[in-house]
């Protein structure tokens, strides 16, 4: 079997850095809206149902309204 690994590595951009700026920006938007409550700025839609959504649920319930990110975690343990 040969390693190609080798080769791959040419093509392979460093894979941390692009992704930590995005994700620090997108982090330093977030932290506005974890201390939310989830009828604040409800101003989204639920990405499954289309029920409007905080920016709270938007951040951290994967832009999903209440009903619809309990069901996926719910499915998603079952
Ligand atoms: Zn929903």
């Amino acid at each position: 079997m040969e390693n190609e690994i080798g080769e791959e590595d040419e093509n392979c951009w460093a894979p941390g850095e692009f992704v930590e700026t995005i994700s620090s920006a997108e982090l330093e938007q977030k932290k506005k809206s974890i201390h939310m409550g989830h009828d604040e700025d409800v101003n989204y839609n639920c990405r499954k149902c289309n029920k409007k959504i905080s920016l709270h649920n938007r951040d951290w319930h994967a832009g999903l309204c209440d009903d619809c990110f309990d069901k996926e975690v719910y499915d998603e343990k079952n």
